[in-house]
This record gives structure tokens, C-alpha cells and sequence, in this order.
């Protein structure tokens, strides 16, 4: 079965139940196991519009049946299930699921793009991957998660 690994992210309202909210949702689903979930860390917003709070950010590595399009849109329904909304971009969010990797998958589709394109610059995304998943590589540049962690440094 495909493993993918996903990049979890709140910074609005209870944001520990919404992660767990979310977490839950993946583990009733019946093509979805989650293997390995990360201790979630706070961490400053990145981007996005001045103002808003700290984030939560964890990662959780899940075997899948669904393929990568199918698992995206099985992302953005619980999202919406648990209060997301459109808002500007990087802007305030009750929930975000994203995924990271999957498998060694490299594809550049509109709505898709494997790895995601911002892993490799986002401590928030790497620290709590290296946590469940060092070893965890990168098709795209052959690097580890934990050597992506070692390059951030630099
Ligand atoms: P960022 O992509 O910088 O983390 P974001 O998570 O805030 O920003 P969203 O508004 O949640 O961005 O998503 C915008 C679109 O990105 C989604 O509708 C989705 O189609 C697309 N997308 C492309 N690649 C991915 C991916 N690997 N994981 C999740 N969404 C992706
Ligand atoms: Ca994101
Ligand atoms: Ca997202």
C-alpha cells in the first residue's frame, strides 16, 4: 500500500481539537491507516497577513489506497468538515492538510504538486517529519528528511 506523509497546521480557535479532529477523521476512514503521528509544536505564522496567532504543526505519515488526487480531495473534505473556509492565502485556518510525499511520487498537476513544493524551506513541516519519518526521501532532490532538516540550518 502507498505510504504518504501529511503536514498538519491550525492556528484558529481549539486548535489541538481540530488536529485531533482531523486525525480521527483519517483513521475512521477505510482506505486511510495512520502509522505514525508526530508531537505537535508551535511554531510563528510564515507569510500570509499580520496579526495572526501561532500555529500548531504536526505530520503524520498513513498507508493509502486512495491516490493522490482522490486522498487531496478526502483532505480538503475534512478540512471543510472542520470549519474551513476560503480566506487569504496563509491567512488564519481552523485546519490545514497537506501532503507532503507520497510514496516517491513527482507530479506537477494544477491542483496537485508531489512533494510539496514548499517542503523543503519549512522547518514547521520538516521538524515534526523528522520526528516520525528521517529516513523519509525526497525524489525530488534524493535528500532525507533529516538531511532537508541538516540543509535548513545552513
Ligand atoms: P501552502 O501550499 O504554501 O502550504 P496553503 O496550504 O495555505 O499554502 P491552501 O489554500 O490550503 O494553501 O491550498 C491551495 C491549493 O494547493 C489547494 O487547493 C490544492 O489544490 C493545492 N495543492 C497543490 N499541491 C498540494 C499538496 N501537495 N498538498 C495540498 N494541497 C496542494
Ligand atoms: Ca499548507
Ligand atoms: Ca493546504
Amino acid at each position: 500500500m502507498p505510504t504518504a506523509y501529511l503536514g498538519l497546521g491550525s492556528n484558529l480557535g481549539d486548535r489541538r481539537g481540530s488536529l485531533e479532529a482531523a486525525l480521527a477523521a483519517l483513521r475512521a476512514h477505510p482506505a486511510v491507516r495512520v502509522m505514525a503521528v508526530s508531537a505537535l509544536m508551535e511554531t510563528a505564522p510564515v507569510g500570509g497577513p499580520p496579526g495572526q496567532g501561532p500555529y500548531l504543526n504536526g505530520a503524520a505519515a498513513i498507508e493509502t489506497d486512495l491516490e493522490p488526487a482522490a486522498l487531496l480531495a478526502e483532505l480538503k473534505r475534512i478540512e471543510r468538515a472542520l470549519g474551513r473556509r476560503e480566506g487569504p492565502r496563509w491567512g488564519p485556518r481552523p485546519i490545514d492538510l497537506d501532503i507532503l510525499l507520497y510514496d516517491s511520487l513527482v507530479l506537477n498537476t494544477p491542483d496537485l504538486t508531489l512533494p510539496h513544493p514548499r517542503l523543503r524551506e519549512r522547518r514547521f513541516v520538516l521538524e515534526p517529519l523528522a520526528a516520525i519519518a528521517p529516513d523519509a526521501r525526497d525524489p525530488v532532490t534524493g535528500l532525507t528528511v533529516r538531511e532537508l532538516v541538516a540543509q535548513l540550518g545552513a
